[in-house]
């Protein structure tokens, strides 16, 4: 399975505000390269002056970039490649606050907010239409999973194909691939359909979803905040670890992808990793974004993101 170099690619947003930190962070013109400069974390009761100072190299760093260029730069590609067969993944990544899911859907507001999913449902189609030498048939399915249970977003629409009440399940089938059985699945025949489809469906718990349109997997991922910075008991807590489980296990994945000599790939550790199973790596297209705030105030969890992210990149 793992035997090619993981094609991963890295971007990182930062969220636009008046405060930009910029005596903290530098983006170099290269568009790829942010430089952080910090004083090192104190230890308890003890001043520290000293500055240390990092450089983090990203496949892109998009400062001040529009919902437009945004797509064009990280999701076009990926989209269009599921038409040559390639099943893709999209997802994002941050703090609670930083942007993901405008990123991922935009803000209802107006148009030209509009994120990734809207504008890759219209770029979907408009292939489609072009490609009249072709018959294509486009399914929607809207998955979330939340504190490792999955649901179906879409279940009470009775008209898609494959739904049922039951437990979902992650199954691999023959050849590789894999599916969420009992998930529904909707025919679209138009960018008006899935929109609708997609935005009257309201999540379960409102925080973040995975789409799965095809098998583009379109996901925002849940706020990466750690643990100690929640400092709550009970349910919180427990979406803490889970999301913070989750992401080690996205992790170990990648890493595992990325290193030709592993022959395992601990994709079963986690449901977001086992539905994606297909869907990362190997011949697949696979784009993360890393969502950040760009204040000072923000800066612990900025680092840390950061961190994760040239992980994820160092492949
Ligand atoms: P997250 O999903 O990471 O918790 P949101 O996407 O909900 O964060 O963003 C928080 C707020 O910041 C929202 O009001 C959103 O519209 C705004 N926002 C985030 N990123 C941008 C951006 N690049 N441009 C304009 N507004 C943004
Ligand atoms: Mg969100």
């Amino acid at each position: 399975m793992s035997s090619q170099a993981s094609p991963v690619k890295v971007y990182i947003r930062i969220r636009p505000t008046a405060n930009f930190a910029h005596e903290i962070i530098e983006c170099l013109p290269d568009q790829q390269t942010l430089k952080v400069r910090s004083r090192k974390d104190s230890k308890k009761g003890k001043r520290n002056n000293q500055l240390n100072s990092w450089v983090f190299q990203l496949n892109g760093v998009l400062h001040n970039v529009s919902q437009e260029d945004t797509y064009d730069r990280v999701a076009r590609s990926v989209v269009l490649g599921a038409f040559g067969g390639y099943n893709g993944t999209i997802m994002c990544f941050g703090q609670t606050g930083a942007g993901k899911t405008y990123t991922m859907t935009g803000a209802a507001e107006t148009y030209k907010q509009r994120g990734i999913i809207p504008r890759a449902l219209q770029e979907v189609f408009q292939e489609v239409e072009q490609r009249a030498d072709h018959t294509f048939s486009v399914h929607l399915s809207f998955l979330e999973i939340y504190n490792e249970t999955m649901v179906d977003l879409l279940s009470s629409l009775k008209k898609g194909k494959g739904s049922n009440s039951g437990v979902l399940t992650v199954v691999e089938e023959p050849g590789g691939g894999v599916s969420v059985k009992g998930l529904s699945l909707h025919l679209v025949h138009n960018e008006e359909e899935a929109l609708n489809l997609l935005f009257e469906s309201r999540s379960r718990t409102l925080s973040d979803a995975k789409y799965i349109t095809s098998k583009l997997n379109l996901v925002d991922l849940a706020g990466s905040e750690r643990l100690s910075k929640t400092g709550s008991e009970g349910q919180v807590q427990t979406e803490a670890m889970y999301i913070n489980k989750s992401l080690s296990f996205l992790e170990q994945v990648i890493l595992a992808l990325a290193d030709s000599r592993r022959e395992h790939v601990p994709f079963r550790q986690s449901k977001l990793t086992h539905a994606l199973k297909d869907s990362l790596g190997g011949n697949c297209n696979t784009v993360l974004v890393a969502n950040i705030y760009g204040e000072a105030a923000q800066i612990k969890e900025t680092l840390s993101t950061l961190r994760f992210a040239t992980r994820m990149k160092c492949v």
